[in-house]
Protein backbone atom coordinates (compact mmCIF):
# COMPACT_ATOMS: atom_id res chain seq x y z
CA UNK A 1 0.00 0.00 0.00
CA UNK A 2 1.35 3.29 -0.75
CA UNK A 3 1.41 5.90 1.62
CA UNK A 4 -0.95 8.55 1.61
CA UNK A 5 -0.13 11.84 0.96
CA UNK A 6 -1.74 14.39 2.30
CA UNK A 7 -1.34 17.07 -0.17
CA UNK A 8 -1.93 14.47 -3.43
CA UNK A 9 -4.56 16.43 -3.96
CA UNK A 10 -2.50 19.31 -5.13
CA UNK A 11 -0.30 17.29 -8.33
CA UNK A 12 2.42 18.65 -6.56
CA UNK A 13 3.99 18.24 -2.95
CA UNK A 14 6.60 21.10 -1.81
CA UNK A 15 9.93 20.76 -1.08
CA UNK A 16 12.26 22.71 0.79
CA UNK A 17 14.57 24.20 -1.88
CA UNK A 18 18.24 23.40 -0.77
CA UNK A 19 17.46 19.82 -1.61
CA UNK A 20 17.62 20.26 -5.13
CA UNK A 21 21.39 20.82 -5.38
CA UNK A 22 21.96 16.89 -4.96
CA UNK A 23 19.14 16.13 -7.32
CA UNK A 24 20.92 14.70 -10.69
CA UNK A 25 22.26 15.39 -13.95
CA UNK A 26 18.62 16.60 -15.17
CA UNK A 27 17.71 18.40 -11.64
CA UNK A 28 15.12 21.31 -11.50
CA UNK A 29 16.97 24.20 -12.21
CA UNK A 30 14.52 26.97 -11.88
CA UNK A 31 12.56 28.78 -9.37
CA UNK A 32 10.21 25.69 -9.50
CA UNK A 33 12.98 23.44 -7.61
CA UNK A 34 10.96 23.50 -4.98
CA UNK A 35 8.16 21.61 -6.41
CA UNK A 36 8.22 17.56 -7.01
CA UNK A 37 5.84 16.89 -9.16
CA UNK A 38 3.29 13.69 -8.44
CA UNK A 39 2.54 13.32 -12.36
CA UNK A 40 4.45 12.50 -15.54
CA UNK A 41 3.85 12.27 -19.02
CA UNK A 42 4.15 9.72 -22.05
CA UNK A 43 4.17 10.82 -25.49
CA UNK A 44 3.48 8.98 -28.87
CA UNK A 45 5.71 10.32 -31.55
CA UNK A 46 4.28 10.36 -34.99
CA UNK A 47 0.88 11.72 -34.89
CA UNK A 48 1.80 13.85 -31.79
CA UNK A 49 5.58 15.15 -31.81
CA UNK A 50 6.17 14.92 -35.37
CA UNK A 51 4.39 14.26 -38.67
CA UNK A 52 5.94 12.97 -41.64
CA UNK A 53 9.09 13.92 -39.84
CA UNK A 54 8.56 17.40 -39.34
CA UNK A 55 7.90 19.40 -36.07
CA UNK A 56 4.38 19.34 -34.67
CA UNK A 57 3.99 22.99 -34.06
CA UNK A 58 3.92 23.30 -30.07
CA UNK A 59 5.53 20.15 -29.73
CA UNK A 60 9.39 21.60 -28.84
CA UNK A 61 8.30 23.68 -26.77
CA UNK A 62 6.20 21.77 -24.93
CA UNK A 63 8.63 19.11 -24.02
CA UNK A 64 11.14 22.65 -23.30
CA UNK A 65 8.60 23.49 -20.74
CA UNK A 66 8.27 20.32 -19.33
CA UNK A 67 12.21 19.91 -19.50
CA UNK A 68 12.62 23.42 -17.58
CA UNK A 69 10.25 22.28 -14.87
CA UNK A 70 11.34 18.94 -14.29
CA UNK A 71 9.00 17.47 -15.30
CA UNK A 72 9.53 13.88 -16.60
CA UNK A 73 8.59 12.44 -19.38
CA UNK A 74 9.33 9.57 -22.23
CA UNK A 75 8.37 8.91 -25.72
CA UNK A 76 6.27 5.61 -26.50
CA UNK A 77 6.00 4.67 -29.68
CA UNK A 78 5.37 1.27 -31.84
CA UNK A 79 8.19 2.53 -34.08
CA UNK A 80 11.35 0.75 -34.19
CA UNK A 81 14.39 -0.83 -36.48
CA UNK A 82 17.18 1.45 -34.90
CA UNK A 83 18.91 1.73 -31.47
CA UNK A 84 17.37 4.08 -28.98
CA UNK A 85 20.47 5.76 -28.79
CA UNK A 86 20.06 6.85 -33.03
CA UNK A 87 16.04 7.17 -33.02
CA UNK A 88 16.51 10.31 -29.90
CA UNK A 89 19.27 11.87 -31.65
CA UNK A 90 17.24 12.23 -34.65
CA UNK A 91 14.27 13.28 -32.29
CA UNK A 92 16.38 16.04 -30.51
CA UNK A 93 17.89 17.28 -33.42
CA UNK A 94 14.48 18.04 -34.40
CA UNK A 95 12.84 18.96 -31.46
CA UNK A 96 15.74 20.89 -30.46
CA UNK A 97 15.65 19.25 -26.61
CA UNK A 98 17.78 16.86 -24.77
CA UNK A 99 16.90 13.53 -25.17
CA UNK A 100 18.44 10.32 -23.66
CA UNK A 101 18.57 6.50 -24.74
CA UNK A 102 16.07 6.04 -21.57
CA UNK A 103 14.08 8.65 -22.72
CA UNK A 104 12.71 6.63 -25.22
CA UNK A 105 10.41 3.10 -25.33
CA UNK A 106 10.50 1.61 -28.86
CA UNK A 107 8.04 -1.39 -29.90
CA UNK A 108 10.98 -3.62 -28.86
CA UNK A 109 13.05 -2.01 -26.23
CA UNK A 110 11.54 -4.16 -23.82
CA UNK A 111 12.93 -7.62 -25.58
CA UNK A 112 16.89 -5.66 -24.12
CA UNK A 113 14.54 -7.03 -20.40
CA UNK A 114 15.01 -10.89 -21.78
CA UNK A 115 18.77 -10.46 -22.08
CA UNK A 116 19.00 -11.41 -18.40
CA UNK A 117 15.47 -11.91 -18.11
CA UNK A 118 14.13 -12.85 -14.73
CA UNK A 119 16.41 -15.69 -13.87
CA UNK A 120 19.84 -17.16 -15.33
CA UNK A 121 18.23 -20.23 -16.73
CA UNK A 122 15.72 -17.87 -18.48
CA UNK A 123 18.77 -15.66 -19.65
CA UNK A 124 18.64 -15.19 -23.20
CA UNK A 125 22.38 -13.58 -23.29
CA UNK A 126 24.39 -16.44 -24.57
CA UNK A 127 21.63 -18.58 -26.39
CA UNK A 128 20.57 -18.92 -30.40
CA UNK A 129 18.62 -16.05 -31.01
CA UNK A 130 16.47 -15.27 -34.44
CA UNK A 131 15.71 -11.69 -35.14
CA UNK A 132 13.66 -11.36 -38.38
CA UNK A 133 12.17 -7.69 -39.33
CA UNK A 134 13.56 -4.54 -40.12
CA UNK A 135 16.52 -3.25 -43.00
CA UNK A 136 19.02 -5.59 -43.77
CA UNK A 137 20.25 -6.52 -40.37
CA UNK A 138 19.95 -3.05 -38.23
CA UNK A 139 17.82 -5.24 -35.93
CA UNK A 140 20.34 -8.14 -35.31
CA UNK A 141 22.75 -4.98 -34.42
CA UNK A 142 20.10 -3.28 -32.37
CA UNK A 143 19.36 -6.87 -30.60
CA UNK A 144 23.42 -6.85 -30.25
CA UNK A 145 23.49 -3.71 -27.82
CA UNK A 146 20.81 -4.75 -25.95
CA UNK A 147 23.64 -7.48 -25.57
CA UNK A 148 22.20 -10.55 -26.90
CA UNK A 149 25.77 -12.41 -28.30
CA UNK A 150 23.99 -14.67 -30.67
CA UNK A 151 21.71 -13.50 -33.03
CA UNK A 152 21.21 -15.27 -36.31
CA UNK A 153 18.67 -13.59 -39.17
CA UNK A 154 16.46 -15.49 -41.65
CA UNK A 155 18.75 -14.27 -43.97
CA UNK A 156 21.80 -15.66 -42.76
CA UNK A 157 20.14 -19.22 -42.83
CA UNK A 158 18.85 -18.53 -46.35
CA UNK A 159 22.10 -17.85 -47.80
CA UNK A 160 23.75 -20.80 -45.90
CA UNK A 161 20.54 -22.86 -47.18
CA UNK A 162 18.89 -21.11 -50.44
CA UNK A 163 16.67 -24.19 -51.17
CA UNK A 164 15.07 -23.40 -47.53
CA UNK A 165 13.00 -20.85 -49.09
CA UNK A 166 13.97 -21.43 -53.05
CA UNK A 167 11.87 -17.89 -53.92
CA UNK A 168 14.17 -15.60 -52.17
CA UNK A 169 16.96 -16.30 -54.25
CA UNK A 170 15.94 -12.73 -56.44
CA UNK A 171 17.13 -11.33 -53.37
CA UNK A 172 20.25 -12.86 -53.04
CA UNK A 173 22.01 -9.51 -53.87
CA UNK A 174 20.28 -8.07 -50.78
CA UNK A 175 20.94 -10.72 -48.41
CA UNK A 176 24.47 -10.82 -49.47
CA UNK A 177 24.99 -7.45 -48.44
CA UNK A 178 24.37 -8.12 -44.27
CA UNK A 179 24.34 -12.00 -44.20
CA UNK A 180 26.97 -13.68 -41.41
CA UNK A 181 27.97 -16.97 -41.69
CA UNK A 182 25.79 -19.45 -39.22
CA UNK A 183 27.24 -20.15 -36.07
CA UNK A 184 26.46 -23.66 -36.59
CA UNK A 185 25.87 -25.08 -39.91
CA UNK A 186 22.11 -26.64 -40.77
CA UNK A 187 22.80 -30.32 -40.90
CA UNK A 188 20.42 -32.61 -42.69
CA UNK A 189 22.07 -35.94 -41.89
CA UNK A 190 22.49 -35.61 -38.12
CA UNK A 191 20.16 -32.04 -37.34
CA UNK A 192 20.10 -32.31 -33.48
CA UNK A 193 24.06 -31.33 -33.68
CA UNK A 194 23.15 -28.49 -36.11
CA UNK A 195 21.51 -24.58 -35.69
CA UNK A 196 19.74 -24.67 -32.92
CA UNK A 197 17.26 -21.62 -32.07
CA UNK A 198 16.31 -20.60 -28.66
CA UNK A 199 13.62 -17.49 -29.22
CA UNK A 200 12.26 -15.97 -32.25
CA UNK A 201 11.64 -12.07 -31.98
CA UNK A 202 9.92 -10.47 -34.95
CA UNK A 203 11.61 -6.66 -34.12
CA UNK A 204 9.87 -4.75 -36.46
CA UNK A 205 7.87 -5.15 -39.73
CA UNK A 206 9.27 -8.49 -41.92
CA UNK A 207 10.52 -7.19 -45.61
CA UNK A 208 10.38 -10.64 -46.79
CA UNK A 209 7.26 -11.88 -45.79
CA UNK A 210 7.80 -15.12 -47.24
CA UNK A 211 11.27 -16.36 -46.31
CA UNK A 212 10.49 -14.89 -42.55
CA UNK A 213 7.27 -16.73 -42.31
CA UNK A 214 8.59 -19.85 -43.47
CA UNK A 215 11.33 -19.95 -41.23
CA UNK A 216 9.33 -18.93 -38.63
CA UNK A 217 6.69 -21.96 -39.16
CA UNK A 218 9.81 -24.67 -39.55
CA UNK A 219 11.31 -23.32 -35.81
CA UNK A 220 7.82 -23.76 -34.43
CA UNK A 221 7.57 -27.12 -35.82
CA UNK A 222 11.11 -28.26 -35.11
CA UNK A 223 12.26 -30.33 -32.72
CA UNK A 224 13.41 -27.99 -29.82
CA UNK A 225 14.71 -25.57 -32.57
CA UNK A 226 17.12 -27.66 -34.42
CA UNK A 227 16.61 -26.28 -37.96
CA UNK A 228 15.80 -28.62 -40.15
CA UNK A 229 13.87 -31.07 -37.80
CA UNK A 230 9.66 -32.07 -37.10
CA UNK A 231 8.44 -32.71 -34.04
CA UNK A 232 6.87 -35.62 -33.77
CA UNK A 233 4.64 -34.16 -30.99
CA UNK A 234 3.41 -32.12 -33.65
CA UNK A 235 -0.89 -33.51 -33.97
CA UNK A 236 -0.69 -35.64 -31.01
CA UNK A 237 -4.39 -35.07 -29.52
CA UNK A 238 -2.98 -36.75 -26.47
CA UNK A 239 -0.96 -34.08 -25.72
CA UNK A 240 -1.96 -30.23 -24.55
CA UNK A 241 -2.56 -28.13 -27.98
CA UNK A 242 -2.03 -31.21 -29.66
CA UNK A 243 1.20 -31.74 -29.60
CA UNK A 244 1.79 -28.45 -31.00
CA UNK A 245 4.72 -26.13 -29.67
CA UNK A 246 4.93 -28.83 -26.56
CA UNK A 247 8.36 -29.89 -27.64
CA UNK A 248 10.27 -27.20 -26.55
CA UNK A 249 10.31 -24.98 -29.71
CA UNK A 250 11.63 -21.72 -29.31
CA UNK A 251 8.94 -18.90 -27.98
CA UNK A 252 7.82 -16.14 -30.82
CA UNK A 253 7.62 -12.89 -29.91
CA UNK A 254 6.22 -9.72 -31.83
CA UNK A 255 6.92 -6.17 -31.09
CA UNK A 256 4.23 -4.48 -32.51
CA UNK A 257 0.55 -5.70 -32.82
CA UNK A 258 -0.85 -2.83 -35.71
CA UNK A 259 -2.42 -4.32 -38.33
CA UNK A 260 -2.05 -0.81 -39.93
CA UNK A 261 0.47 1.55 -39.89
CA UNK A 262 0.36 5.55 -41.89
CA UNK A 263 2.31 6.02 -44.55
CA UNK A 264 2.91 8.16 -47.25
CA UNK A 265 0.64 5.97 -49.85
CA UNK A 266 -2.90 7.37 -49.30
CA UNK A 267 -4.35 4.28 -47.89
CA UNK A 268 -2.81 2.80 -45.23
CA UNK A 269 -0.53 0.07 -45.37
CA UNK A 270 -0.46 -3.26 -43.62
CA UNK A 271 2.00 -3.43 -40.40
CA UNK A 272 3.89 -6.20 -38.02
CA UNK A 273 0.23 -7.25 -37.00
CA UNK A 274 -0.76 -8.21 -40.72
CA UNK A 275 2.64 -9.98 -40.96
CA UNK A 276 1.34 -11.81 -37.37
CA UNK A 277 -2.49 -12.58 -39.39
CA UNK A 278 -0.90 -14.15 -41.98
CA UNK A 279 1.23 -16.15 -40.41
CA UNK A 280 -1.64 -16.92 -37.75
CA UNK A 281 -3.70 -17.58 -40.70
CA UNK A 282 -0.63 -20.60 -42.33
CA UNK A 283 -0.36 -22.08 -38.59
CA UNK A 284 -4.45 -22.30 -38.39
CA UNK A 285 -3.87 -24.24 -42.08
CA UNK A 286 -1.21 -26.16 -41.17
CA UNK A 287 -2.21 -27.29 -37.77
CA UNK A 288 -6.15 -27.29 -37.60
CA UNK A 289 -6.35 -24.02 -35.52
CA UNK A 290 -8.67 -22.96 -33.46
CA UNK A 291 -11.18 -24.66 -34.54
CA UNK A 292 -9.25 -27.42 -33.26
CA UNK A 293 -8.85 -25.67 -30.42
CA UNK A 294 -5.03 -25.55 -31.32
CA UNK A 295 -3.40 -22.33 -30.69
CA UNK A 296 -0.29 -20.41 -31.66
CA UNK A 297 1.60 -19.88 -28.57
CA UNK A 298 3.43 -16.26 -28.60
CA UNK A 299 3.89 -12.98 -26.71
CA UNK A 300 3.01 -9.40 -28.54
CA UNK A 301 4.00 -6.60 -27.08
CA UNK A 302 4.11 -2.76 -28.14
CA UNK A 303 1.03 -0.53 -27.67
CA UNK A 304 -1.49 -1.44 -26.64
CA UNK A 305 -0.32 -4.59 -24.51
CA UNK A 306 0.07 -4.63 -20.63
CA UNK A 307 3.83 -5.12 -21.25
CA UNK A 308 4.75 -2.37 -22.79
CA UNK A 309 2.90 0.21 -20.74
CA UNK A 310 4.60 -1.79 -17.40
CA UNK A 311 8.11 -1.13 -19.17
CA UNK A 312 7.10 2.28 -19.64
CA UNK A 313 6.28 2.64 -16.38
CA UNK A 314 9.53 1.18 -14.72
CA UNK A 315 11.59 2.96 -17.30
CA UNK A 316 9.56 6.06 -16.18
CA UNK A 317 10.01 5.48 -12.49
CA UNK A 318 14.05 4.96 -13.00
CA UNK A 319 14.33 8.29 -14.69
CA UNK A 320 12.37 10.19 -12.00
CA UNK A 321 14.45 8.53 -9.17
CA UNK A 322 17.82 9.48 -11.03
CA UNK A 323 16.23 12.90 -11.96
CA UNK A 324 15.44 13.60 -7.82
CA UNK A 325 18.46 12.00 -6.80
CA UNK A 326 18.66 12.94 -2.94
CA UNK A 327 15.31 13.32 -2.51
CA UNK A 328 15.20 11.01 0.24
CA UNK A 329 11.47 10.96 0.30
CA UNK A 330 10.17 11.05 -2.77
CA UNK A 331 6.57 10.86 -3.31
CA UNK A 332 4.69 8.20 -5.83
CA UNK A 333 4.19 8.70 -9.78
CA UNK A 334 0.20 9.15 -9.07
CA UNK A 335 -0.71 10.33 -12.56
CA UNK A 336 0.60 9.58 -15.91
CA UNK A 337 -0.79 11.81 -18.91
CA UNK A 338 -0.64 9.43 -22.61
CA UNK A 339 -0.89 12.17 -25.28
CA UNK A 340 -1.69 10.03 -28.78
CA UNK A 341 -3.01 10.53 -32.10
CA UNK A 342 -4.29 6.78 -32.12
CA UNK A 343 -7.43 5.73 -30.05
CA UNK A 344 -6.38 2.06 -30.90
CA UNK A 345 -3.02 2.20 -29.40
CA UNK A 346 -2.67 4.92 -27.32
CA UNK A 347 -5.57 5.47 -26.00
CA UNK A 348 -6.89 2.26 -25.33
CA UNK A 349 -3.54 0.98 -23.59
CA UNK A 350 -4.02 4.07 -21.25
CA UNK A 351 -7.15 3.05 -20.23
CA UNK A 352 -6.74 -0.15 -20.14
CA UNK A 353 -3.08 -0.32 -18.21
CA UNK A 354 -3.35 -1.45 -14.27
CA UNK A 355 -0.31 -0.61 -13.17
CA UNK A 356 1.49 -2.43 -10.48
CA UNK A 357 2.78 0.81 -8.97
CA UNK A 358 -0.39 2.32 -7.59
CA UNK A 359 -0.07 5.46 -10.97
CA UNK A 360 -3.11 6.11 -12.67
CA UNK A 361 -2.93 6.89 -16.49
CA UNK A 362 -5.05 8.86 -18.51
CA UNK A 363 -5.18 9.85 -22.18
CA UNK A 364 -4.97 12.29 -23.92
CA UNK A 365 -5.77 12.27 -27.71
CA UNK A 366 -4.84 14.86 -30.36
CA UNK A 367 -6.25 15.73 -33.56
CA UNK A 368 -2.90 16.09 -35.60
CA UNK A 369 -2.38 12.50 -36.29
CA UNK A 370 -4.48 9.68 -37.35
CA UNK A 371 -7.78 10.61 -35.25
CA UNK A 372 -10.30 11.74 -37.83
CA UNK A 373 -12.51 13.68 -35.33
CA UNK A 374 -15.70 12.65 -34.72
CA UNK A 375 -16.51 9.54 -31.58
CA UNK A 376 -13.08 8.01 -31.38
CA UNK A 377 -13.15 3.90 -31.08
CA UNK A 378 -11.88 4.40 -27.58
CA UNK A 379 -12.67 7.71 -25.26
CA UNK A 380 -9.73 9.15 -23.96
CA UNK A 381 -9.87 11.22 -20.22
CA UNK A 382 -9.99 14.34 -23.29
CA UNK A 383 -9.47 15.50 -26.41
CA UNK A 384 -7.19 18.28 -27.38
CA UNK A 385 -6.41 20.10 -30.84
CA UNK A 386 -2.00 19.42 -30.26
CA UNK A 387 0.27 18.41 -28.15
CA UNK A 388 0.55 21.78 -26.62
CA UNK A 389 -2.85 22.08 -25.72
CA UNK A 390 -3.12 18.64 -23.99
CA UNK A 391 0.02 19.44 -21.98
CA UNK A 392 -1.90 22.64 -20.82
CA UNK A 393 -4.97 20.34 -20.03
CA UNK A 394 -2.87 18.18 -17.98
CA UNK A 395 -0.89 20.98 -15.83
CA UNK A 396 -3.74 22.58 -15.21
CA UNK A 397 -5.66 18.96 -14.19
CA UNK A 398 -2.93 18.60 -12.24
CA UNK A 399 -2.75 21.84 -10.44
CA UNK A 400 0.72 22.73 -11.52
CA UNK A 401 1.11 26.41 -12.25
CA UNK A 402 4.23 26.54 -14.78
MG1 LIG B 1 0.99 8.00 -33.59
Amino acid sequence: MRPQIASRSLGLLQRPTKLSWNIGRRAIQTASSSRIPNFAFAFDIDGVLLRASKPIPGAADSLALLKKQGIPFILLTNGGGKHETERVAEISEKLNVSLDASDIVQSHSPFAELVKGPDETSALEHKCVLVAGGDGDNCRRVAEQYGFKNVVTPGDIFMANPSIWPFSKNFSEYYKTFARPLPKPVDPTDPTKGLKIDAVFVFNDPRDWGLDAQVIMDLLLSRGGHVGTLSEKNGRSDLPNHGYQQDSQPHLYFSNPDLYWAAAYPLPRLGQGGFREALEGVWAATTGGPSKGIELKKTVIGKPCQGTYEFAERQLLRNRAKNFKGVSDLPPLEHVYMVGDNPESDILGANSYRSGNGSKWQSILVRTGVYPGGEPAWTPTTIADDVQKGVQWALQTSKWSS
